[in-house]
């Protein structure tokens, strides 16, 4: 997932009300890792239903159910999502931005910021895939 190029297209004025809602955050990464259909992590079959969870899908073979968060950094993230968005923009066109400024602007733990931006900061450098 290259969040820099998918962050990078969004007007920053905008960014705040477009992920307002967690359903949207999770739609917009969903909508992201499956532009090319879906394919099952554990069996690589295509055809799939509606899973549990928001915009998450399950396998009709095998019925493993995908969340729209798993493989991706917010995958296990234990702050609202929308949040996370949030943080995870901020760091795009910020690279060196300091958890302790993230914590304080979200009013959110320094280790917790600390963890997310390390993955984050992760998903930027790595090559294309
Ligand atoms: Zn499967």
């Amino acid at each position: 997932m290259q969040l820099k190029e998918l962050f990078s297209t969004i007007d920053p004025n905008k960014f705040t009300s477009k992920f307002s809602a967690e359903e949207r955050c999770l739609e917009f990464l969903a909508n992201e890792k499956w532009d090319k259909g879906f394919v099952c992590k554990k069996c690589g079959h295509t055809n799939y239903c509606k899973g549990k969870t928001h915009f998450s899908r399950r396998c009709t073979r095998c019925k493993s159910d995908e969340s729209a968060t798993a493989h991706t950094p917010f995958h296990g993230c234990k702050i609202p999502i929308t949040i996370a968005f949030q943080m995870a923009y901020q760091i795009c066109i910020q690279p060196d931005i300091s958890s302790y400024r993230l914590a304080e602007e979200h009013d959110i733990r320094q280790m917790t910021c600390w963890k997310l931006k390390k993955k984050i900061s992760e998903c930027l450098t790595q090559n294309p895939d």
